[in-house]
C-alpha cells in the first residue's frame, strides 16, 4: 500500500492499519453516575480521516512504538503502547512488536484519536499474532483502554450509551461532504464534564429522533438534529468555537457542531463548492489551524 510516508518497516512483513477519527452527530449526556462517570447517549460517525500505523515482528520481545510527532512520545503513555502491552500480557505474546504511528487526526480534539490507534493496535496485533478475536472479544478488552475504544473497534454509524460503550450499530448516515476544523486552542476534556451541569441541562438533542432520521436516510433530519450539550461549556469559555459554526452555516452548511468534548467543529453540505468555499473563509480569517474536507468512513 502507498501510504506517501517514509517507513523505515520491511513492507514485506509490514500489516498497515488505518485508525479512522470520530465525529457525534449528537452528544447528550443524561446524568452524572456516583463514580463520577457521566451517562451519555451519542450518534457516532468515522469519518474518512485517519492515522496509519505500521505493525512489525521483532525478533527480540519487547513494545516498540515510534510516532512522528515530538509532542506525542510513544512511551507507555501512548495508547498504542498501552493496547499493545494489554495484548501481549492477555495472550502471552512472546515475540516482540514495532509499532509506527503517523498522526494526521487533530490531538486532544474531541475526535477520539488516541482511541482509534488503540483500536487499530487491536485489529493489527489480533491479524499479526493470529489470536483468533472476535470484534465483540476485541470491545470487551477494549472498553479497559477507554470507553470510546469499543466503538472505535467497530466504526461506522452507531448508537452509544453508558459511559459510550454499550454499541447499537446503525445503518450508514448518507453520504455528504463533512469540513472539520480544529482551532489552534486546547481544550481539556476534564475541564468540560467539570464544568457540565447535567441535571440543569434545559436543552437536549433528540438522539431517539436522529436514530430514526438516519435509519430512513434522510440526511436533512439527521443534519435539523445535531446537537451536543458540551458545547454550553465550550462555546462560553472559546468563542473561536461559535465563531467557526458561523462561518460554516453562512456558507451554506446543513448544520454544523462541535464534535464531543471538541475544539473540533465539522459542519456537513450538500454541496462540494459551499464546502470549498467554507474551508477558504476559516483558512482566510484564521479561525482554525487544521482543516480537512472529507466525507463519512463506512465500517
Ligand atoms: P476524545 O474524543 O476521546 O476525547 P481526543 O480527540 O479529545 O479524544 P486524543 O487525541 O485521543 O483526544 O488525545 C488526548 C490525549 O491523549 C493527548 O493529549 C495525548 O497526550 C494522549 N494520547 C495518548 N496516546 C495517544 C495517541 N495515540 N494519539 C493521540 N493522543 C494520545
Amino acid at each position: 500500500m502507498q501510504t506517501g510516508y517514509n517507513m523505515d518497516s520491511d513492507k514485506k512483513n509490514t500489516i498497515i492499519k488505518k485508525a479512522y477519527a470520530k465525529v457525534n452527530l449528537g452528544l447528550d449526556v443524561i446524568r452524572r453516575r456516583e463514580d463520577g462517570y457521566h451517562e451519555v447517549k451519542m450518534i457516532m460517525q468515522t469519518v474518512d480521516l485517519y492515522d496509519i500505523l505500521a505493525f512489525t515482528r521483532r525478533e527480540k520481545p519487547g513494545i516498540v512504538v515510534t510516532t512522528d510527532r515530538d509532542e506525542l512520545p510513544g512511551d507507555e503513555n501512548n495508547l498504542v503502547y498501552k493496547a499493545a502491552r494489554l495484548l501481549t500480557e492477555t495472550y502471552f505474546i512472546k515475540e516482540g512488536i514495532k509499532i509506527e504511528l503517523q498522526k494526521r487526526i487533530p490531538m486532544a480534539a474531541g475526535m477520539a484519536g488516541g482511541s482509534t490507534d488503540a483500536a487499530a493496535v487491536f485489529h493489527g496485533m489480533n491479524e499479526m499474532f493470529e489470536l483468533g478475536m472476535s470484534e465483540d472479544e476485541m470491545c470487551t478488552l477494549g472498553v479497559k483502554i477507554g470507553a470510546d475504544v469499543p466503538y472505535c473497534i467497530k466504526g461506522g454509524t452507531a448508537l452509544a450509551e453508558g459511559i459510550g460503550e454499550m454499541l447499537t450499530r446503525l445503518p450508514d448516515t448518507p453520504g455528504c461532504m463533512v469540513l472539520i476544523a480544529k482551532p489552534n486552542i486546547d481544550v481539556s476534556t476534564k475541564f468540560v464534564y467539570e464544568n457540565l451541569h447535567a441535571e440543569k441541562l434545559d436543552c437536549h438533542p433528540d438522539i431517539d429522533g436522529m436514530r430514526a432520521a438516519i435509519e430512513a436516510g434522510d440526511l436533512r433530519g439527521v443534519a435539523r438534529r445535531m446537537g451536543n450539550v458540551l458545547e454550553t461549556v465550550t462555546v462560553k469559555a472559546y468563542p473561536v468555537i461559535g465563531e467557526i459554526k458561523e462561518a460554516m452555516m453562512k456558507k451554506g452548511a446543513w448544520n454544523a457542531l462541535m464534535s464531543g468534548s471538541g475544539p473540533t467543529v465539522f459542519g456537513i453540505f450538500g454541496e462540494e463548492e459551499e464546502a470549498r468555499a467554507a474551508y477558504d473563509e476559516i483558512a482566510g480569517a484564521n479561525l482554525a489551524g487544521q482543516i480537512f474536507l472529507c466525507g463519512w468512513a463506512g465500517r
